[in-house]
């Protein structure tokens, strides 16, 4: 197989979310363009109150689900969809269908309009175990946005080096796709699994791959189990290099050993919308 033949991921082009606004990152595919803009309500007590309640009442609420909702309760319009004239059921069926990353752009810029740009992170260094305090400011993320506005498809193709074996055949080729929303709101992302991160590989995979050697397929996880571990590492490299949206990643120096590290930024609802507890003393 010559890796020239590949299909290379599409380019992004580094946008801050300050500059970025109100703008999907990808956006929904429909007649023959992209429609990038999205609209949101202020985040009141009674959006507060309708959140918490579905919370109350969800229980196993998954991470992917409980997103969808704050999306459909939150945003006016998404794109082409006017969600005032939709019904709650329609409207996160439209989320669960948009780029997954699309989805977590507007769930960060929700969290930005209703508490600010600051987020407090606890961080525990991975070297010497010190725990410490850092404020990031959200509208410095740094967001992939596809460059090519024209380009219809942003799938990709990977070649595996020690292949996966399906049916007793070896294949090594495989296409990763558009992945949406939905790939998040599954059942094994329930409750604190939802942050497990070799549970969200196994469903980033599922979702992911289309294709095996050119065939469409539906990948199962007893084939995703037969995949080595080098070759399950450089796949989800390969995809989360390929990912447009929001980079959840926060760099950081360690104050006691000075280690610089990346360290990924909790984006649950429970860290994300909270304040922090010098805004709660200021605010009492
Ligand atoms: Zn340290």
């Amino acid at each position: 197989m010559n890796p020239t033949s590949q299909r290379k991921p599409p380019e992004f082009k580094v946008v801050p979310m300050r500059q970025l606004g109100a703008t999907l990152p990808v956006g929904i595919f429909t007649n023959g363009r992209y429609e990038r803009s999205f609209g949101v309500r202020p985040f009141r007590l009674r959006e507060e109150k309708a959140i918490g309640e579905l919370r109350s009442r969800g229980r196993g609420l998954n991470t992917g689900r409980l997103v969808a909702e704050v999306l459909s309760k939150m945003c006016t319009h998404i794109g082409p969809y006017n969600f005032e004239e939709m019904k709650e059921s329609e409207r996160l069926l439209r989320i669960s269908q948009m780029y997954l990353m699309d989805v977590l752009y507007v769930y960060v810029y929700l969290r930005v309009n209703a508490l600010g740009d600051e987020l407090p992170l606890m961080i525990t260094c991975p070297n010497c175990r010190h725990t410490f305090k850092i404020t990031t400011h959200l509208n410095d993320l740094d967001i992939r946005v596809l460059a090519d506005q024209s380009l219809s498809d942003i799938g990709f193709e990977y070649e595996l080096r020690d292949g996966i074996v399906i049916q007793e055949q070896t294949h090594n080729v495989l296409t990763i796709g558009f992945m949406p929303w939905h790939a998040m709101d599954v059942p094994e992302l329930e409750g604190s699994n939802g942050l497990n991160p070799a549970m969200r590989d196994a469903a980033m995979l599922k979702a992911g791959i289309q294709a095996i050697d050119g065939e469409p397929v539906t990948v199962l996880d007893r084939d995703l189990d037969e995949l080595t571990l080098y070759d399950k590492t450089g796949l989800m490299d390969a995809m989360s290099e390929s990912m447009f949206g929001p980079v959840l990643f926060v760099q950081n120096q360690c104050p006691k050993c000075t280690l610089d590290t990346l360290q990924p930024i909790d984006w649950s609802y429970d860290s994300f919308f909270k304040r922090s507890s010098q805004s709660k003393t200021q605010n009492a």
